[in-house]
């Protein structure tokens, strides 16, 4: 029987819920602490190992997996916060990537960089911007390299 874990839009509680079926499992339940809704955040696959991580202790992953939902179990609520913090991120890059998709461009999150304007939101990097940071990189090694470079041979 798959066993889903939801979680609360509005007061970040976590719950499991087991289902007869994956046909059954409901995408949002009722939370039971604040009443709001719950969504769920593990995928199917994942149900034959719902309350304990396989393979012992696994690095960190950059993506948001539902594994990370059970390893975050073991590390704690500072974890699922910032899981949370990462989930609804990527959710909203994942709304404009579909935005810009729709549009005719092929956009990937590494493209998307946060507005300035604290709205959370994000945009598309620009070309020349691209190139600045680029550029950057190169001019920090440089740097790097030059100064090295110069203190190898100070009495030349
Ligand atoms: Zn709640």
């Amino acid at each position: 029987m798959p066993i889903y874990e939801y979680q609360c839009d509005e007061c970040g509680l976590r719950d499991e819920k087991l289902w007869p079926k994956i046909s059954t499992a409901k995408d949002t339940i009722e939370c039971s602490s604040c009443g709001a809704q719950m969504r769920k955040i593990i995928s199917p696959a994942n149900f034959s190992f719902p309350h304990t991580p396989v393979g012992g202790a696994r690095p960190q992953n950059t993506g948001v997996h539902a594994i990370d939902y059970s390893f975050d179990k073991v590390i704690g609520e500072d974890s699922a916060r910032k899981w949370k913090d990462i989930e609804s991120r990527n959710a909203v890059k994942d709304a404009t990537i579909r935005e810009e998709r729709k549009a005719g461009r092929l956009v990937k999150r590494e493209h998307l960089v946060p507005k300035l304007d604290g709205s959370g939101e994000y945009r598309v990097i620009t070309e020349p911007e691209r190139k600045h940071a680029n550029e950057g990189r190169t001019t920090a090694f440089e740097i790097a390299k030059a100064a090295k470079g110069s203190g190898d041979k100070k009495d030349g």
